[in-house]
C-alpha cells in the first residue's frame, strides 16, 4: 500500500477520469533523480470489466459512424497534439529519462501514425469486380473487429500506444489502453487530448496495472483483439493466452540487433550510426544496435574511433541539463540487471573496451545512471550475446568474412532488425537477402519503419501474423467480408449455361 500523499493516476471510463481504490499501487520515478513522481493503481478484473463494458456500449454507434467523421476526430486530435508537442515531450523526459530530442522523436513518430489514420476513408476501401460470372458482382468490405486492447512497454511512452489506438479507432473499433505502469503520465495526457478532440464516451478507456490487469484483458470474453508490445517472454505468453481465448493477437517482443561494419564502410558514418544506434535512448529501443559485427580490416579502422566517440557521450540529467547526450535507464532494478550482465560477460572471457559502470551525475546521486559500455570479444552462446540487454551496452563480435558473420548472426533467436555499413552494393544485397531479420538497414543505424510501413519483426521478436502500422495495421483492426451479388433481369434464364 502507498504511504505517500500522491494522487494515483486516474483511469478513464466513459470519458470520466477517476481514481480507483486498489490493493496495490506501483511507483513511478523520474529516472534522472530517482524522485517519486506518481503512483499507478494496479487494477484488477473489476475495473477491467467496467472499461470493457464501456467500450462495448460505445461500439455499435462508433462502428456505424462514417469513416470520414471518425477521421475528423483524429484531424482535430493531430492539431491538439501539435499544440501540446513541447509539453508532452517534457513529460516523456521526466518519466522516462530520455533526452528532449529523443522525446520529441517519440511523439513525432506517434503523430505520424495519427496522420496515417486520418486517411481512414481511403484505407478502408475494399475491392470490387463486376461480372465474376455473367451478371454477378463481387466486392470486399472491411468492418471493425470490436473491442480491442493495447498493452504497452515503457520505452516509447508516446509512440507505442500510438501504434495501436489511432488506427484501431479510425477503423471503427473501440479500445481499452493499458499504458506501461512505469510511464503512465504520457499516455494519460495524450488521451486527455483525444477526449478534447471530440472522442465519444467509451470509444477509448484507460486502465492501469500489471499481470493481473493484463490477464483480465486477455481472458475477457468481450475483447476481440489484443495488440501487445514488450519483452519476448511476455509477448509469447500474451499470444498464447490471447489466442487460446479466441482473440486476434499481434505481440511484438524483444530484440538483439546486429549491425555489420565492413572494411569498405565510410568509417565516420559507421561510427556515428553505431553510436546513435547503440546508445540513443540509453539503448532502450527494440531497434537498438546491440552488437557491432566487425569484419576484416574494419577491426583496425572502425573500433578505435568507435571507442573514442563512445567516451565522449555526456551522460546527464536530461530533465535539467540540455547538454546531456544520454540519460539514465528506467529503474534502479534495470540498471542493476544490466550491470550484472556486464559483469557476467567479463567472467565469460570478454574485454571491456569502455566500461560505463560507476557513472555518476553531479547533484543526482539517486538517478539510475549507467554509462555507455562496449564489450569486446563476444562469442555466440555467451549470455551477453543471446539475451536482450536493453541498456547502453554494445557487444563487439569480430569476423574475418561476411559469410561467416551472417551465418553466426543468423543463429540468434530474435529477428527484429539488422544493419550493414558498406560501400559495396553487392555486399549490401547479399546481406539484406540472407540476414534473418524483419527490418534491414543499409548505411542506416536504426532501420525503424515509419507509420505507413509495417514494423515487421520476425521469429522470437514477433508473435502473430499482422504487424503494427501501415496496411497490416488496417488489416489487423478490421475483418473482411466478401459480398457476391446477382440481380435478375425479368425472364433471365440460367446464366451458368448461356451460349
Ligand atoms: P515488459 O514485457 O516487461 O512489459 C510490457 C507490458 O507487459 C507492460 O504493460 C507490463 O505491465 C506487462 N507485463 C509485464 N509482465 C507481464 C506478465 N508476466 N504478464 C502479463 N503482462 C505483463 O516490457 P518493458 O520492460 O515494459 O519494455 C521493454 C521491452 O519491450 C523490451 O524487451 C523491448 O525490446 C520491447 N519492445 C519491443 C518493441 C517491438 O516493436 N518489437 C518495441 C518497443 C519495446
Amino acid at each position: 500500500m502507498s504511504t505517500t500523499t500522491l494522487t494515483p493516476c486516474p483511469v478513464l471510463i466513459d470519458n470520466v477520469w477517476r481514481t480507483v481504490e486498489t490493493k496495490e499501487v506501483a511507483a513511478v520515478h523520474n529516472p534522472s533523480t530517482g524522485e517519486l513522481i506518481s503512483e499507478v493503481p494496479m487494477c484488477g478484473a473489476d475495473v477491467v470489466d467496467e472499461a470493457v463494458q464501456s467500450a462495448q456500449r460505445a461500439l455499435e454507434d462508433w462502428a456505424e459512424t462514417p469513416p470520414v467523421d471518425r477521421a475528423r476526430v483524429l484531424f482535430r486530435y493531430k492539431m491538439l497534439l501539435e499544440d501540446a508537442f513541447e509539453e508532452i515531450s517534457a513529460l516523456i523526459v521526466r518519466e522516462h529519462g530520455k533526452t528532449l530530442t529523443e522525446a520529441r522523436g517519440d511523439i513525432r513518430r506517434g503523430i505520424e501514425v495519427v496522420e496515417y489514420a486520418c486517411g481512414a476513408p481511403e484505407l478502408l476501401k475494399g475491392e470490387c469486380l463486376e461480372n465474376i460470372a455473367r451478371g454477378i458482382d463481387c466486392l470486399t468490405i472491411r468492418q471493425p473487429v470490436g473491442v480491442c486492447v493495447g498493452i504497452c512497454p515503457y520505452n516509447f511512452p508516446a509512440l507505442v500506444p500510438m501504434w495501436m489506438f489511432p488506427l484501431a479507432i479510425a477503423c471503427g473499433n473501440t479500445f481499452v489502453l493499458k499504458p506501461s505502469e512505469k510511464v503512465p503520465l504520457t499516455g494519460i495526457r495524450m488521451i486527455e487530448l483525444l477526449v478534447e478532440a471530440g472522442m465519444p464516451p467509451g470509444v477509448l478507456n484507460i486502465v492501469h496495472g500489471g499481470k493481473e490487469c493484463v490477464d483480465a484483458l486477455l481472458t475477457h470474453p468481450t475483447v476481440r483483439a489484443i495488440s501487445f508490445v514488450g519483452s519476448s517472454p511476455v509477448a509469447k505468453y500474451i499470444f498464447e493466452t490471447g489466442t487460446q481465448h479466441g482473440k486476434r493477437v499481434q505481440a511484438a517482443g524483444g530484440a538483439k540487433n546486429f549491425v555489420f561494419v565492413l572494411d569498405d564502410a565510410e568509417t565516420d558514418k559507421a561510427v556515428a550510426g553505431m553510436v546513435d544506434g547503440a546508445f540513443g535512448c540509453a539503448g532502450q529501443r527494440c531497434m537498438a544496435a546491440s552488437t557491432a559485427v566487425v569484419v576484416g580490416k574494419a577491426q583496425d579502422t572502425f573500433l578505435p574511433p568507435l571507442a573514442e566517440a563512445t567516451r565522449q557521450i555526456a551522460v546527464g540529467a536530461t530533465d535539467r541539463d540540455s547538454k546531456a547526450g544520454m540519460g539514465a535507464v528506467i529503474t534502479r532494478e534495470h540498471k542493476e540487471r544490466i550491470e550484472g550482465l556486464i559483469g557476467m560477460s567479463v567472467e565469460e572471457g570478454c574485454d571491456l573496451m569502455v566500461d560505463g559502470r560507476g557513472t555518476t551525475v553531479s547533484g543526482c546521486n539517486d538517478g539510475f545512471y549507467l554509462g555507455p559500455t562496449i564489450i569486446d570479444k563476444v562469442q555466440h552462446g555467451m549470455k551477453i550475446c543471446n539475451e536482450e540487454t536493453f541498456g547502453p551496452v554494445l557487444n563487439v563480435m569480430r569476423f574475418s568474412s561476411l559469410d561467416e558473420a551472417i551465418e553466426t548472426a543468423n543463429l540468434q533467436s530474435f529477428g527484429n532488425g539488422a544493419c550493414i555499413f558498406t560501400t559495396s552494393g553487392k555486399a549490401a544485397r547479399e546481406f539484406s537477402h540472407r540476414i534473418k531479420a524483419g527490418m534491414v538497414g543499409i548505411n542506416v543505424g536504426v532501420p525503424a519503419p515509419l507509420a505507413y510501413f509495417p514494423f515487421s519483426g520476425w521469429d522470437y521478436s514477433f508473435f502473430g501474423d499482422l504487424h503494427v502500422q501501415g496496411k497490416e495495421g488496417v488489416y489487423f483492426y478490421t475483418r473482411q467480408k466478401v459480398v457476391t451479388s446477382r440481380w435478375f433481369r425479368p425472364n433471365e434464364g440460367d446464366i451458368w449455361h448461356k451460349d
